[in-house]
């Protein structure tokens, strides 16, 4: 994976109170002081967030969200902006996760104007893309892929992406126990690069980290690791216990 740092990170989705959520962090932090080569990030819900970055401030945990609206503020009643994650403690964002664009609607066109509000507040935005089972069944999982993440990043320059993370996460891989073997990972990663590499130049296609998502846990960490363009892993239901998360962050010792 050339010098790419690795990013571990754990989506909570609704799972969680406050209190749950500081002692998950507490657990994860504790476990995970030594981990000095990967850079590992939690997403737990909007209303944990205040509480668990007092958790993780002097730790390597990165505190993240799990979605933003891009607006600055206004009339948008229950919605949250970039400032306020930012004034939370979050430094990432997880923009187009499929459960968003699954349940709640969420558009490329959205999904667009979240990268842009993430990027002008320096929020490092986590961009999910994947294909469905039929799309993958009918052969259509490269052209899911080329526009999803071609109308995401609409408008942007290299330069604009240097802090950019992109996730594969195929949607049937997610929360099904199905993990999408290291080589079909492998392929949908190097298809993107190879995408960023054609639009966005070579430096970026380089620098850029593209985590894996789909089922991830203790025991096929290592395999997907090994592939040359999986530079790390979104993890759903495995991070919720710090233990099991710990696993996959220090899968190497
Ligand atoms: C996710 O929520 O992004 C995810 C990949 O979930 P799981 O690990 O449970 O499949």
């Amino acid at each position: 994976m050339g010098n790419r740092r690795p990013l571990i990170a754990g989506n909570w989705k609704m799972y969680k109170t406050s209190s749950e959520a500081v002692e998950t962090a507490r657990q994860l932090v504790k476990h995970t002081a030594s981990a000095a080569d990967v850079d590992v990030m939690i997403a737990p819900p909007f209303t944990a967030l205040s509480a668990v970055s007092e958790v993780v401030k002097d730790s390597n945990v990165f505190l993240g969200a799990q979605n933003l609206f891009w607006e600055k503020e206004g009339a948008f009643t229950g919605e949250i902006s970039a400032a306020m994650l930012i004034s939370a403690g979050c430094r990432h964002v997880i923009i187009g996760h499929s459960e968003r664009r699954q349940h709640f609607g969420e558009t490329d066109e959205n999904v667009n104007k979240k990268m842009k509000s993430a990027i002008k507040n320096d929020l490092i935005p986590v961009l999910c893309v994947g294909e469905t089972e039929n799309e993958r069944e009918s052969n259509a999982t490269f052209t899911v892929l080329d526009k999803q993440l071609h109308d995401g990043l609409e408008g942007f320059s290299a330069d604009d992406l240097a802090t950019l993370v992109i996730a594969y996460e195929p949607v049937w891989a997610i929360g099904t126990g199905k993990t999408a073997t290291s080589d079909q990972a492998q392929e949908a990663h190097q298809f993107l690069r190879s995408l960023v590499d054609k639009r966005f130049g070579n430096m970026l296609a380089k620098s850029i980290r593209i985590l894996y998502g789909g089922s991830v846990k203790p025991n096929n960490i290592a395999e997907l690791m090994a592939m040359p363009d999986i530079d790390g892993a979104l993890v759903g239901g495995a991070s919720l216990n710090a233990e099991t998360f710990s696993q996959i962050i220090l899968y190497k010792e």
